[in-house]
Protein backbone atom coordinates (compact mmCIF):
# COMPACT_ATOMS: atom_id res chain seq x y z
CA UNK A 1 0.00 0.00 0.00
CA UNK A 2 0.87 3.21 -0.46
CA UNK A 3 1.93 4.95 2.81
CA UNK A 4 -0.89 7.80 3.82
CA UNK A 5 2.38 9.16 5.89
CA UNK A 6 4.54 9.64 2.71
CA UNK A 7 2.11 12.21 1.56
CA UNK A 8 3.77 11.73 -2.01
CA UNK A 9 0.36 10.87 -3.78
CA UNK A 10 -1.64 13.67 -1.46
CA UNK A 11 -4.18 15.75 -3.96
CA UNK A 12 -2.59 14.17 -7.25
CA UNK A 13 -4.88 13.13 -9.85
CA UNK A 14 -4.27 10.14 -10.66
CA UNK A 15 -6.11 8.26 -14.07
CA UNK A 16 -6.17 4.15 -13.86
CA UNK A 17 -6.17 3.01 -17.18
CA UNK A 18 -8.75 -0.54 -16.89
CA UNK A 19 -10.54 -1.62 -14.36
CA UNK A 20 -9.55 -5.23 -14.06
CA UNK A 21 -7.90 -6.86 -10.79
CA UNK A 22 -4.24 -4.65 -11.62
CA UNK A 23 -6.36 -1.40 -12.11
CA UNK A 24 -8.49 -2.08 -9.46
CA UNK A 25 -5.60 -3.02 -6.75
CA UNK A 26 -3.50 0.15 -8.22
CA UNK A 27 -6.31 2.58 -7.74
CA UNK A 28 -7.38 1.63 -4.03
CA UNK A 29 -3.57 1.82 -3.10
CA UNK A 30 -3.14 5.01 -4.75
CA UNK A 31 -6.58 6.40 -2.96
CA UNK A 32 -5.35 5.33 0.64
CA UNK A 33 -1.93 7.34 -0.27
CA UNK A 34 -4.16 10.39 -0.08
CA UNK A 35 -4.54 10.61 -4.36
CA UNK A 36 -7.69 11.45 -6.32
CA UNK A 37 -8.04 8.24 -8.50
CA UNK A 38 -10.57 7.80 -11.58
CA UNK A 39 -10.70 4.15 -12.77
CA UNK A 40 -11.27 4.48 -16.77
CA UNK A 41 -12.78 1.32 -18.76
CA UNK A 42 -14.00 0.57 -21.99
CA UNK A 43 -16.17 -2.12 -20.72
CA UNK A 44 -19.67 -1.66 -19.22
CA UNK A 45 -18.23 -3.60 -15.99
CA UNK A 46 -15.52 -3.63 -13.89
CA UNK A 47 -13.30 -6.86 -13.42
CA UNK A 48 -11.76 -7.14 -16.79
CA UNK A 49 -10.74 -11.14 -17.07
CA UNK A 50 -12.09 -11.64 -14.17
CA UNK A 51 -15.78 -11.90 -15.62
CA UNK A 52 -18.59 -14.13 -14.17
CA UNK A 53 -21.52 -14.56 -16.58
CA UNK A 54 -24.50 -14.69 -14.41
CA UNK A 55 -27.00 -15.30 -17.45
CA UNK A 56 -27.75 -18.50 -16.02
CA UNK A 57 -30.09 -17.77 -12.75
CA UNK A 58 -28.62 -19.03 -9.51
CA UNK A 59 -25.69 -20.33 -11.69
CA UNK A 60 -23.03 -18.09 -11.58
CA UNK A 61 -20.03 -18.89 -14.25
CA UNK A 62 -16.82 -17.97 -14.59
CA UNK A 63 -15.75 -17.11 -18.43
CA UNK A 64 -12.23 -15.71 -17.20
CA UNK A 65 -10.17 -16.52 -14.12
CA UNK A 66 -11.70 -19.51 -11.96
CA UNK A 67 -8.71 -20.50 -9.45
CA UNK A 68 -6.97 -19.04 -7.28
CA UNK A 69 -3.54 -20.97 -7.42
CA UNK A 70 -2.18 -21.41 -4.37
CA UNK A 71 -4.37 -20.09 -1.18
CA UNK A 72 -1.53 -19.98 1.29
CA UNK A 73 -0.18 -16.50 1.48
CA UNK A 74 -1.81 -15.38 -1.24
CA UNK A 75 -3.48 -11.86 -1.39
CA UNK A 76 -6.38 -13.09 -3.69
CA UNK A 77 -7.45 -15.59 -0.49
CA UNK A 78 -7.33 -12.73 2.56
CA UNK A 79 -9.59 -10.59 -0.48
CA UNK A 80 -11.62 -13.52 -0.52
CA UNK A 81 -12.42 -13.80 3.17
CA UNK A 82 -13.75 -10.24 3.48
CA UNK A 83 -15.41 -10.12 0.69
CA UNK A 84 -17.17 -13.15 2.21
CA UNK A 85 -16.81 -15.27 -1.05
CA UNK A 86 -16.56 -18.67 -0.55
CA UNK A 87 -14.02 -21.20 -2.05
CA UNK A 88 -13.91 -24.58 -3.13
CA UNK A 89 -10.71 -26.47 -3.35
CA UNK A 90 -9.92 -28.49 -5.95
CA UNK A 91 -7.15 -30.98 -6.57
CA UNK A 92 -4.71 -31.85 -9.53
CA UNK A 93 -4.71 -35.37 -8.05
CA UNK A 94 -8.41 -35.93 -8.64
CA UNK A 95 -8.57 -36.54 -11.95
CA UNK A 96 -9.67 -39.83 -14.06
CA UNK A 97 -8.92 -40.18 -17.84
CA UNK A 98 -10.91 -41.51 -20.45
CA UNK A 99 -10.74 -42.80 -23.94
CA UNK A 100 -12.26 -45.02 -26.24
CA UNK A 101 -15.42 -45.27 -24.45
CA UNK A 102 -14.35 -46.06 -21.54
CA UNK A 103 -11.93 -45.04 -18.32
CA UNK A 104 -8.63 -45.65 -19.26
CA UNK A 105 -4.75 -45.73 -17.25
CA UNK A 106 -3.74 -42.35 -16.00
CA UNK A 107 -1.25 -41.32 -18.59
CA UNK A 108 2.75 -40.64 -17.80
CA UNK A 109 3.85 -37.38 -17.15
CA UNK A 110 6.00 -35.34 -19.48
CA UNK A 111 8.43 -33.11 -16.83
CA UNK A 112 11.68 -35.83 -16.97
CA UNK A 113 11.66 -35.20 -20.95
CA UNK A 114 11.02 -31.25 -20.53
CA UNK A 115 13.27 -30.80 -17.73
CA UNK A 116 16.26 -32.60 -19.71
CA UNK A 117 15.06 -30.32 -23.11
CA UNK A 118 15.06 -26.98 -20.70
CA UNK A 119 18.40 -27.98 -19.27
CA UNK A 120 19.62 -28.64 -23.12
CA UNK A 121 18.25 -25.04 -24.28
CA UNK A 122 19.90 -23.36 -21.61
CA UNK A 123 23.31 -25.25 -22.68
CA UNK A 124 22.84 -23.78 -26.59
CA UNK A 125 23.94 -20.26 -27.35
CA UNK A 126 20.56 -19.35 -27.28
CA UNK A 127 16.76 -19.91 -26.37
CA UNK A 128 14.50 -22.37 -28.46
CA UNK A 129 10.93 -23.45 -28.27
CA UNK A 130 10.32 -26.10 -26.34
CA UNK A 131 9.12 -27.86 -29.34
CA UNK A 132 12.70 -27.52 -31.01
CA UNK A 133 14.25 -28.55 -27.48
CA UNK A 134 12.21 -32.12 -27.33
CA UNK A 135 12.89 -33.01 -30.35
CA UNK A 136 16.63 -32.21 -30.35
CA UNK A 137 16.51 -34.79 -27.52
CA UNK A 138 18.49 -38.62 -28.31
CA UNK A 139 15.50 -39.75 -26.37
CA UNK A 140 12.70 -38.29 -28.54
CA UNK A 141 14.58 -39.44 -31.50
CA UNK A 142 14.33 -43.32 -29.92
CA UNK A 143 10.43 -43.19 -29.38
CA UNK A 144 7.84 -44.63 -31.75
CA UNK A 145 5.19 -42.73 -33.33
CA UNK A 146 2.86 -43.93 -30.12
CA UNK A 147 4.97 -42.87 -27.73
CA UNK A 148 5.60 -39.30 -29.35
CA UNK A 149 1.56 -38.97 -29.65
CA UNK A 150 1.05 -39.88 -26.09
CA UNK A 151 4.38 -37.52 -24.86
CA UNK A 152 2.75 -34.48 -27.08
CA UNK A 153 -1.05 -35.02 -26.05
CA UNK A 154 0.31 -34.68 -22.38
CA UNK A 155 2.56 -31.80 -23.28
CA UNK A 156 -0.84 -30.43 -24.09
CA UNK A 157 -2.74 -31.05 -21.52
CA UNK A 158 -0.27 -29.80 -18.76
CA UNK A 159 1.67 -27.44 -20.64
CA UNK A 160 -0.23 -25.88 -23.61
CA UNK A 161 -2.91 -25.45 -21.09
CA UNK A 162 -1.50 -23.86 -18.70
CA UNK A 163 0.56 -21.47 -20.60
CA UNK A 164 -2.00 -20.78 -23.44
CA UNK A 165 0.22 -21.34 -26.01
CA UNK A 166 1.63 -24.40 -28.48
CA UNK A 167 5.06 -25.89 -27.70
CA UNK A 168 6.22 -24.17 -30.87
CA UNK A 169 5.69 -20.80 -29.37
CA UNK A 170 6.81 -21.10 -26.06
CA UNK A 171 10.31 -20.53 -24.17
CA UNK A 172 12.21 -23.80 -24.21
CA UNK A 173 14.21 -21.77 -21.45
CA UNK A 174 11.46 -19.74 -19.13
CA UNK A 175 8.11 -21.12 -20.78
CA UNK A 176 7.34 -22.38 -16.64
CA UNK A 177 9.61 -19.05 -15.26
CA UNK A 178 7.35 -17.85 -12.57
CA UNK A 179 6.79 -18.39 -8.62
CA UNK A 180 4.00 -20.01 -7.05
CA UNK A 181 1.91 -19.59 -3.47
CA UNK A 182 1.47 -23.01 -2.03
CA UNK A 183 -1.98 -24.83 -0.57
CA UNK A 184 -3.48 -25.90 -3.70
CA UNK A 185 -6.38 -24.09 -5.72
CA UNK A 186 -9.34 -22.60 -4.92
CA UNK A 187 -12.50 -21.85 -7.34
CA UNK A 188 -15.22 -19.65 -6.52
CA UNK A 189 -18.94 -20.89 -6.63
CA UNK A 190 -20.41 -17.90 -6.22
CA UNK A 191 -17.92 -16.73 -8.87
CA UNK A 192 -14.66 -14.99 -9.64
CA UNK A 193 -16.38 -11.49 -9.54
CA UNK A 194 -17.33 -11.14 -5.68
CA UNK A 195 -13.56 -10.25 -5.50
CA UNK A 196 -13.29 -7.61 -7.96
CA UNK A 197 -16.75 -5.98 -6.79
CA UNK A 198 -15.61 -6.00 -3.12
CA UNK A 199 -12.52 -4.48 -4.26
CA UNK A 200 -13.49 -1.85 -6.07
CA UNK A 201 -16.15 -0.41 -3.64
CA UNK A 202 -15.14 3.17 -3.00
CA UNK A 203 -13.16 3.75 -6.21
CA UNK A 204 -14.58 6.51 -8.68
CA UNK A 205 -15.23 4.48 -11.90
CA UNK A 206 -15.67 5.45 -15.52
CA UNK A 207 -17.38 2.56 -17.79
CA UNK A 208 -17.49 2.92 -21.33
CA UNK A 209 -14.88 4.70 -21.84
CA UNK A 210 -12.49 3.71 -24.38
CA UNK A 211 -9.02 5.11 -24.47
CA UNK A 212 -7.54 5.49 -27.64
CA UNK A 213 -4.47 7.94 -26.90
CA UNK A 214 -2.04 8.26 -23.73
CA UNK A 215 0.41 11.96 -24.06
CA UNK A 216 2.34 13.34 -22.35
CA UNK A 217 1.64 16.85 -21.54
CA UNK A 218 3.49 19.73 -20.22
CA UNK A 219 3.01 18.38 -16.52
CA UNK A 220 0.66 15.85 -16.36
CA UNK A 221 -0.64 13.11 -18.90
CA UNK A 222 -3.64 13.94 -21.38
CA UNK A 223 -6.10 10.91 -22.43
CA UNK A 224 -7.88 10.99 -25.77
CA UNK A 225 -10.88 9.16 -25.54
CA UNK A 226 -13.40 7.06 -28.46
CA UNK A 227 -16.06 9.64 -28.51
CA UNK A 228 -13.16 12.45 -28.72
CA UNK A 229 -13.36 13.64 -25.17
CA UNK A 230 -10.02 14.34 -23.30
CA UNK A 231 -9.27 14.33 -19.81
CA UNK A 232 -5.78 15.10 -18.19
CA UNK A 233 -4.28 13.99 -15.07
CA UNK A 234 -1.13 14.12 -13.32
CA UNK A 235 -0.13 10.82 -13.66
CA UNK A 236 -1.25 7.46 -14.98
CA UNK A 237 -1.18 3.54 -14.21
CA UNK A 238 -1.67 2.11 -17.48
CA UNK A 239 -3.19 -2.14 -17.15
CA UNK A 240 -3.86 -2.28 -20.44
CA UNK A 241 -3.89 -6.25 -21.51
CA UNK A 242 -0.52 -7.44 -23.68
CA UNK A 243 -3.14 -8.16 -26.09
CA UNK A 244 -3.94 -4.40 -26.69
CA UNK A 245 -0.92 -2.81 -26.27
CA UNK A 246 0.60 -5.45 -28.95
CA UNK A 247 -1.88 -4.33 -31.51
CA UNK A 248 -1.59 -0.39 -31.34
CA UNK A 249 -5.05 0.04 -30.57
CA UNK A 250 -3.82 2.86 -27.81
CA UNK A 251 -1.05 5.11 -28.75
CA UNK A 252 1.31 6.52 -26.42
CA UNK A 253 3.28 9.84 -27.41
CA UNK A 254 6.18 10.13 -27.10
CA UNK A 255 6.72 6.65 -27.68
CA UNK A 256 7.30 4.30 -24.73
CA UNK A 257 10.98 3.53 -23.39
CA UNK A 258 12.48 1.13 -25.94
CA UNK A 259 13.27 -0.89 -23.58
CA UNK A 260 9.65 -1.58 -22.67
CA UNK A 261 8.39 -1.36 -26.33
CA UNK A 262 10.48 -4.04 -27.33
CA UNK A 263 9.24 -6.26 -23.75
CA UNK A 264 5.82 -5.66 -25.39
CA UNK A 265 7.06 -7.09 -28.63
CA UNK A 266 8.69 -10.16 -27.23
CA UNK A 267 5.88 -11.71 -24.77
CA UNK A 268 3.48 -13.82 -26.35
CA UNK A 269 -0.49 -13.69 -25.57
CA UNK A 270 -2.10 -16.88 -25.19
CA UNK A 271 -5.04 -17.91 -25.48
CA UNK A 272 -7.44 -20.42 -23.58
CA UNK A 273 -11.05 -20.85 -24.33
CA UNK A 274 -13.95 -22.21 -22.16
CA UNK A 275 -16.90 -24.26 -22.87
CA UNK A 276 -19.56 -24.48 -19.79
CA UNK A 277 -22.29 -27.30 -20.63
CA UNK A 278 -24.93 -27.80 -18.58
CA UNK A 279 -27.11 -30.59 -18.27
CA UNK A 280 -30.76 -31.71 -16.95
CA UNK A 281 -29.47 -34.48 -14.49
CA UNK A 282 -25.92 -35.24 -13.20
CA UNK A 283 -24.07 -36.30 -15.88
CA UNK A 284 -22.53 -39.77 -15.38
CA UNK A 285 -18.86 -38.82 -14.77
CA UNK A 286 -17.01 -39.42 -11.83
CA UNK A 287 -16.24 -37.51 -8.50
CA UNK A 288 -13.10 -36.59 -9.79
CA UNK A 289 -12.45 -32.81 -10.21
CA UNK A 290 -10.52 -33.24 -13.41
CA UNK A 291 -11.14 -35.23 -16.70
CA UNK A 292 -8.41 -36.16 -18.93
CA UNK A 293 -9.92 -37.05 -22.66
CA UNK A 294 -7.23 -39.19 -24.13
CA UNK A 295 -8.47 -39.46 -27.26
CA UNK A 296 -6.69 -39.38 -30.36
CA UNK A 297 -4.13 -36.66 -30.21
CA UNK A 298 -5.33 -33.61 -31.96
CA UNK A 299 -8.56 -33.79 -30.79
CA UNK A 300 -10.36 -31.07 -28.99
CA UNK A 301 -11.59 -30.68 -25.32
CA UNK A 302 -8.32 -32.73 -23.89
CA UNK A 303 -8.83 -31.39 -20.42
CA UNK A 304 -12.57 -31.03 -18.53
CA UNK A 305 -13.45 -29.77 -14.74
CA UNK A 306 -16.39 -31.05 -13.26
CA UNK A 307 -17.56 -28.87 -10.32
CA UNK A 308 -20.18 -31.21 -9.55
CA UNK A 309 -19.61 -30.90 -5.90
CA UNK A 310 -19.53 -27.36 -5.59
CA UNK A 311 -22.22 -26.24 -8.20
CA UNK A 312 -25.73 -25.58 -7.69
CA UNK A 313 -26.77 -27.24 -10.80
CA UNK A 314 -25.15 -30.07 -13.18
CA UNK A 315 -22.69 -28.36 -14.96
CA UNK A 316 -19.05 -29.75 -16.94
CA UNK A 317 -16.42 -27.18 -18.06
CA UNK A 318 -13.94 -27.86 -21.13
CA UNK A 319 -10.93 -26.32 -22.08
CA UNK A 320 -8.87 -25.43 -25.53
CA UNK A 321 -5.43 -23.62 -25.46
CA UNK A 322 -3.40 -22.92 -27.95
CA UNK A 323 -4.39 -22.56 -31.85
CA UNK A 324 -6.83 -25.80 -30.92
CA UNK A 325 -8.81 -22.62 -29.21
CA UNK A 326 -8.64 -20.31 -32.12
CA UNK A 327 -9.53 -22.87 -34.31
CA UNK A 328 -12.93 -23.13 -31.98
CA UNK A 329 -13.07 -19.62 -31.48
CA UNK A 330 -14.46 -19.45 -35.04
CA UNK A 331 -16.91 -21.73 -34.74
CA UNK A 332 -20.70 -20.68 -33.95
CA UNK A 333 -22.42 -21.60 -30.44
CA UNK A 334 -24.27 -24.03 -31.80
CA UNK A 335 -21.12 -26.34 -33.67
CA UNK A 336 -18.77 -25.39 -30.42
CA UNK A 337 -21.40 -27.04 -28.04
CA UNK A 338 -21.89 -30.59 -30.17
CA UNK A 339 -18.09 -30.51 -30.22
CA UNK A 340 -17.54 -30.63 -27.15
CA UNK A 341 -20.52 -33.30 -26.65
CA UNK A 342 -19.01 -35.24 -29.48
CA UNK A 343 -16.02 -35.39 -27.01
CA UNK A 344 -17.67 -36.47 -24.29
CA UNK A 345 -19.52 -39.30 -26.15
CA UNK A 346 -15.76 -40.16 -27.56
CA UNK A 347 -15.05 -40.67 -23.92
CA UNK A 348 -18.07 -42.08 -21.87
CA UNK A 349 -19.86 -43.50 -24.61
CA UNK A 350 -22.59 -43.21 -27.56
CA UNK A 351 -25.16 -42.65 -24.64
CA UNK A 352 -23.69 -39.87 -22.75
CA UNK A 353 -26.50 -37.18 -22.71
CA UNK A 354 -26.66 -34.07 -24.55
CA UNK A 355 -26.10 -30.72 -23.11
CA UNK A 356 -29.16 -28.57 -22.46
CA UNK A 357 -26.82 -25.37 -22.89
CA UNK A 358 -23.48 -23.62 -23.07
CA UNK A 359 -21.57 -20.70 -22.54
CA UNK A 360 -18.67 -20.10 -24.54
CA UNK A 361 -15.50 -17.23 -23.92
CA UNK A 362 -14.33 -16.52 -27.24
CA UNK A 363 -10.93 -14.30 -25.69
CA UNK A 364 -8.46 -14.37 -29.40
CA UNK A 365 -11.45 -12.20 -30.76
CA UNK A 366 -12.23 -9.94 -27.52
CA UNK A 367 -11.14 -6.39 -29.25
CA UNK A 368 -10.68 -5.36 -25.06
CA UNK A 369 -8.19 -8.45 -24.31
CA UNK A 370 -7.02 -10.22 -27.21
CA UNK A 371 -6.32 -13.04 -25.86
CA UNK A 372 -6.36 -14.62 -22.67
CA UNK A 373 -3.08 -13.97 -20.75
CA UNK A 374 0.53 -13.58 -21.49
CA UNK A 375 3.84 -16.30 -21.95
CA UNK A 376 7.16 -16.32 -22.20
CA UNK A 377 7.68 -16.59 -25.94
CA UNK A 378 11.14 -17.54 -27.64
CA UNK A 379 13.85 -15.17 -25.97
CA UNK A 380 11.23 -13.92 -23.31
CA UNK A 381 11.59 -14.19 -19.59
CA UNK A 382 10.83 -12.42 -16.26
CA UNK A 383 13.20 -9.96 -17.75
CA UNK A 384 11.23 -9.16 -20.05
CA UNK A 385 8.14 -8.42 -17.51
CA UNK A 386 9.91 -6.41 -15.88
CA UNK A 387 10.78 -4.30 -17.99
CA UNK A 388 7.70 -3.89 -19.60
CA UNK A 389 6.55 -2.98 -15.61
CA UNK A 390 7.54 0.06 -13.87
CA UNK A 391 7.72 3.90 -14.89
CA UNK A 392 8.03 5.72 -18.14
CA UNK A 393 7.92 9.65 -19.16
CA UNK A 394 9.56 10.94 -15.96
CA UNK A 395 7.25 8.84 -13.65
CA UNK A 396 3.91 9.82 -15.05
CA UNK A 397 2.99 6.38 -16.08
CA UNK A 398 3.27 3.07 -14.52
CA UNK A 399 2.77 0.14 -16.34
CA UNK A 400 1.12 -2.79 -14.51
CA UNK A 401 -1.17 -5.95 -15.67
CA UNK A 402 -0.41 -9.69 -15.32
CA UNK A 403 2.06 -9.45 -18.22
CA UNK A 404 4.11 -7.21 -15.98
CA UNK A 405 4.33 -9.19 -12.99
CA UNK A 406 7.95 -11.09 -13.11
CA UNK A 407 7.01 -13.15 -10.25
CA UNK A 408 3.40 -14.00 -11.07
CA UNK A 409 2.37 -13.52 -14.48
CA UNK A 410 -0.87 -14.69 -16.10
CA UNK A 411 -2.37 -15.07 -13.24
CA UNK A 412 -5.25 -12.91 -11.19
CA UNK A 413 -2.91 -12.52 -7.91
CA UNK A 414 0.04 -11.58 -10.26
CA UNK A 415 -2.36 -8.62 -11.88
CA UNK A 416 -3.44 -7.66 -8.50
CA UNK A 417 0.61 -6.95 -7.07
CA UNK A 418 1.70 -5.46 -10.13
CA UNK A 419 -1.05 -3.03 -9.45
CA UNK A 420 0.25 -2.27 -5.88
CA UNK A 421 3.48 -2.70 -7.60
CA UNK A 422 2.71 0.13 -9.68
CA UNK A 423 0.99 2.83 -7.30
CA UNK A 424 4.65 2.34 -5.19
CA UNK A 425 6.48 3.28 -8.20
CA UNK A 426 4.18 6.29 -9.03
CA UNK A 427 4.04 7.30 -4.74
CA UNK A 428 8.08 6.99 -4.97
CA UNK A 429 8.21 9.11 -8.34
CA UNK A 430 6.38 11.65 -6.60
C1 LIG B 1 -10.08 -18.15 -19.87
C2 LIG B 1 -9.16 -17.62 -18.80
C3 LIG B 1 -8.89 -18.39 -17.69
C4 LIG B 1 -8.05 -17.90 -16.69
N1 LIG B 1 -7.87 -18.64 -15.56
C5 LIG B 1 -7.20 -18.11 -14.52
C6 LIG B 1 -7.22 -18.75 -13.27
O1 LIG B 1 -7.89 -19.77 -13.09
N2 LIG B 1 -6.51 -18.20 -12.25
C7 LIG B 1 -5.78 -17.06 -12.42
O2 LIG B 1 -5.13 -16.62 -11.46
N3 LIG B 1 -5.78 -16.39 -13.60
C8 LIG B 1 -6.49 -16.89 -14.64
N4 LIG B 1 -6.58 -16.19 -15.82
C9 LIG B 1 -5.77 -14.97 -15.98
C10 LIG B 1 -6.39 -13.77 -15.26
O3 LIG B 1 -7.75 -13.68 -15.58
C11 LIG B 1 -5.66 -12.50 -15.69
O4 LIG B 1 -4.26 -12.67 -15.52
C12 LIG B 1 -6.07 -11.26 -14.89
O5 LIG B 1 -7.45 -11.22 -14.66
C13 LIG B 1 -5.61 -10.03 -15.66
O6 LIG B 1 -5.93 -8.86 -14.93
P1 LIG B 1 -5.43 -7.44 -15.47
O7 LIG B 1 -5.95 -6.42 -14.56
O8 LIG B 1 -3.96 -7.51 -15.73
O9 LIG B 1 -6.08 -7.32 -16.93
P2 LIG B 1 -7.63 -7.20 -17.32
O10 LIG B 1 -8.46 -7.94 -16.35
O11 LIG B 1 -7.73 -7.58 -18.76
O12 LIG B 1 -7.92 -5.65 -17.14
C14 LIG B 1 -7.58 -4.70 -18.13
C15 LIG B 1 -8.81 -3.85 -18.37
O13 LIG B 1 -8.49 -2.87 -19.39
C16 LIG B 1 -9.68 -2.66 -20.14
N5 LIG B 1 -9.35 -2.04 -21.42
C17 LIG B 1 -8.84 -2.64 -22.52
N6 LIG B 1 -8.66 -1.73 -23.50
C18 LIG B 1 -9.08 -0.54 -23.00
C19 LIG B 1 -9.15 0.78 -23.54
N7 LIG B 1 -8.73 1.07 -24.78
N8 LIG B 1 -9.63 1.77 -22.76
C20 LIG B 1 -10.05 1.51 -21.48
N9 LIG B 1 -10.01 0.28 -20.93
C21 LIG B 1 -9.52 -0.73 -21.69
C22 LIG B 1 -10.27 -4.05 -20.27
O14 LIG B 1 -11.64 -4.00 -20.60
C23 LIG B 1 -10.00 -4.63 -18.88
O15 LIG B 1 -11.11 -4.46 -18.03
C24 LIG B 1 -7.44 -16.63 -16.82
C25 LIG B 1 -7.73 -15.84 -17.94
C26 LIG B 1 -8.59 -16.32 -18.91
C27 LIG B 1 -8.94 -15.43 -20.07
Amino acid sequence: MVGRGSGAMAGRRVAVIGAGMAGIAAARALQAGGAEVTVIEARDRIGGRVWTDRGWPGLPVDMGASWIHGVTGNPLTALARTAGAALHPTDYESAAAFGAGREQPYPAEPWGMLARAQERAWEAGADMSLRAAVEALPRWQKMTGAERDAFRAAVHRMVEHEYGADWGALSARSYDDSAAFDGGDALFPGGYDQLARHAAQGLRVRLGAVVRAVQAARSGVRLTFADGAVAEADAVVCTLPLGVLQAGDVTFDPPLAPARQAAIGALGMGILNKCWLRFDAPPPVPAADWILNLGPPHDLWPEWVNPSAAAPAPLLLAFNAGTRADAVEVMDDAATRASAAEALRAMFGSRFPAPVAAKISRWHGDPLARGAYSFHAIGAGRDTRAALAGADWDGRIAFAGEAASPDHPSTVHGAWLSGLAAAETLARAG
